[in-house]
C-alpha cells in the first residue's frame, strides 16, 4: 500500500492508512511510529488513554534470564537496549518526563542451588548481553537493607540491564506527542464494534463505518476474540486475561535504587520517591478490577523484603488484566487470510519493554520497508497453530 493513498470510506470519511483499536502502551507506540513515517492514523479507544492494563504504576523493564537464548529473548533484549534512546527522543519532543531510569535489578538467592545457577548465568549474560551490561553474583547488597539481607541468605544477583519507567507518564507523553501530529486523529470514548474483513471496513461505537488500509488490534485482552474472528476461527481461544494487583507506597525512596525481584514480588522505586510493589498473577477471579487479600499478601512480602517501606503508607491499590496470548509470546503481524488486519497484542508481562519494537515490526509490515526481525513464534499463524 502506498503511504498517503487516498481511500474514501463508507459515509464519505477519508480512510486512514492505519486504524488502531486501543490506546494502551502498544496502540500508542504504534500510532507514533506509523505517524512518524507519514501514515495517516486513526486511533480509536473505547474509554481513555491507559484505561486498560497500561494504567498501572509498576513499569518494570526486566530481561528474561540470559541462558537458553532464543528469538524472543533476543527481541526483548534489543528492545530493552533501544528503549532508553526512544524515551529520550520522546521526552525531548514533548518536554515531558516518562520516569525512565536504567537502575538495574537485585534478585535475592535463597538456596545453594539458586546461587550455583546464578553463577552459571554470568557467562551466559556476557555471551548474550555483551559487555555493556553487568551480571554479578554478590554476597550482600551495595545499599543497606535494599533488600533486607535476611531475605538473601545465599547472596544476590545484581544485573545492570533492567530499567523502569512510570506507565502513566509514558502514556501521557505518547498521547501528548500524537496530539501534535497533523496525520493523527485520536477518538476517545469510541470503541471498535466489528470488522468487515472482505470490505476492509470497521464499525465503531459512534455509528461510523471506517474503511482502512490496515487495522491493528491493540485492544489488550479484547484483541484475542477480534483476531480469532478475523482469522475466521471465532471459536478458537487465542489468549485471555491474567489479573494482576499492585500497590503504591509513599516512601521518599532514592530514585537510583535498583529494582528488587524475589519470588514473584517486584519492588520499584520511582523518580517521585514513591515505591510500587506487585504483583499477583491470577487466572481465576470474580472482580477484574478489585483488590483484595491477595494484594495484602504481596504488600506484606514486599515490606519484609525492603524495610524502607515497612511503615510507609499505601497510597494506591490497583488491579488490571494482562493480555496473555496462548503460548505466552506476544502476537504480532497479519492475520492469515486477512492480511490487512494486524495483531498488536499479547505483551503479557513485558509490554512496556517491547511495545516500541513491536510497533517497528508492524510499520515495516505496512510500508514494506525494513524493520526488526520478528520471531516466528510471535506470528498469528503460530498462535493459531498452538490454539488448535
Ligand atoms: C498488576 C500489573 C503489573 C504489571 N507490571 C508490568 C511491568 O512491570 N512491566 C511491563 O512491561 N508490563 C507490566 N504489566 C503488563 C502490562 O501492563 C500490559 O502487558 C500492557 O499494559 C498491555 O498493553 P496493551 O496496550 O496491549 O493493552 P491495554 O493497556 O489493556 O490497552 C488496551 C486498550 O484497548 C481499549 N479497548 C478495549 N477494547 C476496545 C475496543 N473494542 N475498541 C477500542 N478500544 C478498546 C481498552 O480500553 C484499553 O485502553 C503489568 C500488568 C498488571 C496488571
Amino acid at each position: 500500500m502506498m503511504v498517503g493513498d487516498s481511500r474514501v470510506a463508507h459515509g464519505g470519511q477519508a480512510a486512514p492508512d492505519l486504524l488502531i483499536a486501543g490506546a494502551g502502551v502498544t496502540g500508542l507506540w504504534l500510532a507514533l511510529k506509523a505517524a512518524r513515517v507519514g501514515l495517516s492514523v486513526l486511533l480509536a479507544e473505547r474509554a481513555h488513554v491507559g484505561a486498560g492494563a497500561s494504567g498501572g504504576f509498576l513499569g518494570a523493564l526486566m530481561p528474561h534470564s540470559p541462558e537458553r537464548w532464543n528469538g524472543k529473548k533476543d527481541f526483548q533484549f534489543r528492545a530493552l537496549v533501544d528503549l532508553e534512546s526512544e524515551i529520550a527522543t520522546l521526552e525531548a519532543e514533548t518536554g515531558l518526563s516518562c520516569g525512565y531510569r536504567r537502575v538495574g535489578r537485585l534478585m535475592p538467592l535463597t538456596s545453594e542451588r539458586a546461587r550455583t545457577t546464578a553463577l552459571e548465568r554470568i557467562a551466559e549474560a556476557k555471551a548474550n548481553w555483551g559487555d555493556r551490561f553487568g551480571f554479578e553474583v554478590n554476597h550482600t547488597p551495595d545499599r543497606h537493607n535494599w533488600p533486607n539481607i535476611v531475605s538473601a541468605p545465599r547472596g544476590l544477583v545484581h544485573e545492570t540491564l533492567s530499567a523502569r519507567l512510570m506507565p502513566p507518564a509514558l502514556t501521557a507523553a505518547l498521547a501528548a506527542r500524537l496530539a501534535t501530529m497533523p496525520n493523527v486523529d485520536i477518538r476517545l470514548g469510541v470503541g471498535l464494534l466489528s470488522i468487515d474483513r472482505q470490505e476492509s471496513v470497521a464499525h465503531l461505537s459512534d455509528g461510523s463505518a471506517i474503511g482502512f488500509g490496515h487495522l491493528a488490534l491493540a485492544n489488550g485482552v479484547d484483541a484475542f476474540a477480534f483476531l480469532a474472528a478475523a482469522a475466521d476461527q471465532p471459536s478458537v481461544s487465542l489468549g485471555g486475561p491474567i489479573k494482576g494487583q499492585a500497590a503504591l507506597f509513599d516512601a521518599d525512596a532514592s530514585p537510583d535504587l535498583p529494582l528488587v525481584y524475589d519470588d514473584g514480588i517486584y519492588v520499584i522505586a520511582h523518580d517521585s520517591g514513591q515505591v510500587a510493589v506487585g504483583s499477583t498473577s491470577e487466572r481465576e477471579f470474580d472482580d477484574p478490577h478489585g483488590t483484595d487479600v491477595l494484594l495484602d499478601d504481596v504488600i506484606k512480602g514486599a515490606r519484609r523484603l525492603c524495610p524502607l517501606i515497612r511503615h510507609a503508607p499505601v497510597v494506591q491499590r490497583w488491579a488490571g488484566l494482562r493480555p496473555r496470548a496462548i503460548g505466552r509470546d506476544p502476537m504480532l503481524g497479519p492475520v492469515p487470510g486477512a492480511p490487512r488486519i494486524l495483531a498488536m497484542a499479547g505483551g503479557f508481562k513485558i509490554s512496556f519493554g517491547v511495545a516500541h519494537r513491536m510497533a517497528d515490526c508492524l510499520v515495516a509490515e505496512i510500508t514494506g520497508g525494513g524493520g526488526p526481525d520478528m520471531p516466528d513464534s510471535f506470528s498469528v499463524a503460530h498462535h493459531l497453530g498452538k490454539a488448535r
